[in-house]
């Protein structure tokens, strides 16, 4: 097995941070895991680097995941089961199942990054979340040295969460998940822009590759092109606060937006916490905020991971000050 020394990860992280992999190794087939695994350094996986802020060199190992592969492997009236490598790319599945015609995750088409990384973070876009076309998720265990394969109940899904980035964090190294997907799609285009952007397109029946294309053409429109100005998407996740402290916000504040969680509590948009607080646009060196979108921070060119992160150090700290809440960093911070 080839390891790589002094490895520039510039162009392995959307932010497009400089930082140096001391040791890499690529991942192209499962039997690599288990020597990797005998190795004792501490281990990073790199897939699309979407989601990751570099703050050091990573030291121990850093593996590229490079194993491909997509597969059916059963068949019912309504499902087709598809095992897909964890180091294919997402928006490559997307378009492969919708080419299909096959239901469930044409909403989440152009969100970058590796099908490893779906479940990690239940990654959602539009109204959906990948958790709801998981079937299970098959893992390298470093600790056992054995595959083991979860079902979606044992993955503990949630907003932006899963067992991969708390019980399980670091601990494993995922290889493939088998994602159900609908012969019969049910299209979710109430969301967002997608209704409105379907009549620009003069689309009076909607498929599922006419709504991943709405969803293609608003993010294009919307999102800043990592290729051209680094940033890793959302930085911060949508706090669930009490409805209680909601109400008392509202009556200090009386155009906070928020959408309903349980009975007890409601989701309030980071992206407004932050623009209320004087940060959109706002530019620190060669680090910032997006002027279009307060939730995505920006690395206009030579960047250092600790500027990004004391940039949002600050805006955690202004948000907590002005509204009482603690906003969460969904980015991976290395
Ligand atoms: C412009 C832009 C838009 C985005 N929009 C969205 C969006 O709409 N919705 C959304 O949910 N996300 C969004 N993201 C975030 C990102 O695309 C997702 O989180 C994506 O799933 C990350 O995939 P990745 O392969 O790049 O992960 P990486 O950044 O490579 O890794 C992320 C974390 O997962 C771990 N990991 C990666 N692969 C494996 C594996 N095989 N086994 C175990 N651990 C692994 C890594 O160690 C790291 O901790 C956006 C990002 C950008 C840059």
């Amino acid at each position: 097995m080839t390891i790589q020394h002094n490895i520039p990860l510039q162009p392995l992280n959307t932010f497009g941070i400089h930082a140096e992999a001391a040791n890499l190794i690529t991942i192209n087939i499962e039997d690599q895991l288990a020597e990797v695994g005998a190795m004792p350094q501490p281990k990073h996986i790199i897939g699309g680097g979407s989601n990751i802020l570099l703050t050091t060199n990573p030291g121990g190992l850093v593996l590229l995941n490079r194993l491909k592969g997509i597969e059916q492997i059963q068949e019912d009236d309504s499902y087709i089961y598809l095992r897909v490598a964890s180091g294919e790319v997402w928006h490559h599945l997307v378009m492969h199942t919708v080419q299909q015609g096959l239901g469930g995750i044409e909403n989440l088409a152009l969100i970058p990054g590796t099908v490893g990384a779906s479940p990690m973070q239940n990654i959602g876009a539009y109204g959906v979340e990948v958790k709801d076309t998981i079937q299970s998720v098959t893992f390298w265990h470093w600790a056992d040295a054995k595959m083991h394969t979860y079902t979606a109940a044992d993955c503990q899904f949630g907003y932006r969460e899963s067992i991969f980035k708390h019980q399980l964090k670091d601990q494993v190294y995922i290889t493939s998940v088998v994602y159900k997907l609908s012969k019969h799609p049910v299209l979710n285009t109430s969301y967002g822009a997608i209704e409105q952007e379907l009549q620009t397109m003069h689309v009076t029946t909607p498929t599922v590759a006419t709504v991943a294309q709405a969803v293609i053409n608003i993010r294009s429109s919307k999102l800043p092109d990592p290729a051209v100005t680094g940033n890793a998407g959302s930085f911060f996740k949508n706090p669930t606060i009490p409805i209680a402290q909601y109400e008392t916000l509202k009556a200090q504040h009386p155009t906070i937006p928020s959408y309903p969680v349980t009975p007890d509590t409601v989701k309030v948009p980071a992206g407004w916490l932050i623009e209320q607080c004087g940060w959109k646009g706002y530019r620190r060196g060669n680090c910032g905020v997006h002027p279009k979108q307060a939730l995505v921070l920006v690395n206009y060119g030579a960047a250092l991971g600790t500027d990004i992160w004391q940039l949002s150090t600050d805006i955690l700290r202004s948000v907590q000050e002005k509204f009482g809440i603690e906003l969460e960093r969904e980015v991976n911070v290395w």
